[in-house]
């Protein structure tokens, strides 16, 4: 039997990534050391560090008044860091998409001196579409708008990024970073948890316009955006194996032809998806068609029992994880970067099989 992992998160890897991992796990570079052993202040793994974000910089095309850090706490610790750097004494926006959007706005409440204001919300319609943002609702003299690229457990994500105006816009990219279009330079900070499309969990990834840094705000060392981009992510020690596994993916994709061809290939994963619900009256793909995710495709029968009966016959079947979050239930394809083509197939496949044997 084969197994397609269609995890939100830790998620699947790309098999060759895994397999030079297995190559120089024990010997790296002839070094007798793993990665894992290797100092963080070594010659080894400053080239490993390096070379990383040489190649998350070619990938995403980062302009050169960005600054790569690879921190630890997740995104969800961004949540906090970004209104106690940027926010202070200020009004800071967002707009509230569901479920992780919500996250980051209750953790940006819990920080004194910020104003949180949300201003615009999708929550009359159960968090089924972005809502859509003009620059006359940005107040200019914001901190930030802060938004969640792709909300992984409801299954939208923004096609079109707002224009803010002069406000910076700060992005929680989780789980669609590597897998879109959209312009570094449109956005003043993007945080990603690597866990998805980059690497394994442990590693955080933000890339913060330089002017955004600042300096003397008496924040707590491994708080500040300052103090870790002066140390070059270095304060203390980084989740070195966890960056190695990044490197290695990050030239996987590079090999691969890059985000051009990657977002053609997730796109046909997904479309392939989309194309045989929307052929059918017994699945339902809960959200608006325009603000579908590619990453993260939650679909339902509209009958709990019947999801419950989908969801132990596809774990059966070789499907892991394609359960839907606690929260909502129903299905969730989870179809990142490394998730295989033949996976959406097989799926498909499963689905008509299971239609044909339960519809009424
Ligand atoms: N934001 C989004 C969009 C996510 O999908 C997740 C995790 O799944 C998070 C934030 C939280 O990330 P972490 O677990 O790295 O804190």
């Amino acid at each position: 039997m084969t197994i397609y992992n269609f995890s939100a998160g830790p998620a699947v890897l790309p098999k060759p990534v895994l397999e030079k991992a297995q190559e120089e796990l024990v010997n790296y570079k002839s070094s007798q050391m793993s990665v894992m052993e290797l100092s963080h202040r070594s010659v080894l793994f400053d080239e490993i560090i390096k070379n990383a974000e040489k190649l998350l910089r070619e990938l995403m095309d980062i302009p050169e008044n960005y600054k790569v850090l690879f921190l630890q706490g997740g995104a969800s610790l961004q949540f906090t860091m970004i209104p106690l750097n940027l926010a202070q004494g200020k009004k800071a926006l967002y707009v509230n998409t569901g479920a992780w959007a919500k996250k980051a706005i209750s953790a940006a409440k819990q920080i004194e001196d910020v104003e949180v204001e949300v201003i615009a919300l999708s929550e009359d319609k159960n968090f089924t579409y972005i809502p859509k943002i003009t620059k006359d609702m940005v107040d200019q003299d914001a901190a930030y708008l802060h938004i969640t690229t792709n909300e992984t457990i409801g299954g939208i994500r923004y096609t079109d990024i707002p224009d803010t105006g002069d406000v910076p816009l700060i992005a929680d990219m989780s789980s669609n970073i590597l897998a879109n279009d959209y312009k570094v330079s449109d956005f003043g900070l993007i945080y990603a948890g690597a866990q998805k499309n980059i690497g394994p969990a442990g590693l955080t990834v933000v890339i913060i316009r330089e002017d955004l840094i600042k300096e003397g705000q008496n924040i707590p060392p491994m708080l500040d955006y300052s103090v870790l981009a002066a140390n070059d992510s270095m304060y203390n020690t980084p989740p070195t194996y966890a960056i190695y596994i990044a490197g290695l993916v990050f030239e996987w994709l590079k090999d691969l032809g890059g985000l051009d061809e990657i977002l053609k290939q997730d796109q046909e994963k997904a479309q392939l998806l989309y194309d045989y619900i929307d052929s059918t009256d017994f699945y339902i793909s809960p959200v608006a068609k325009e603000d579908r995710s590619i990453t993260n495709v939650p679909f339902i029968t509209g009958d709990d029992e019947l999801d419950k009966k989908f969801n132990s016959e596809a774990k059966a079947y070789g499907f892991e994880n394609l359960k839907g979050h606690r929260s909502v239930g129903g299905m969730r394809a989870s179809l990142y970067n490394a998730f295989p083509k033949e996976g959406v197939e097989e799926l498909v496949k499963f689905m008509k099989n299971f239609e044909e044997e339960n519809k009424e």
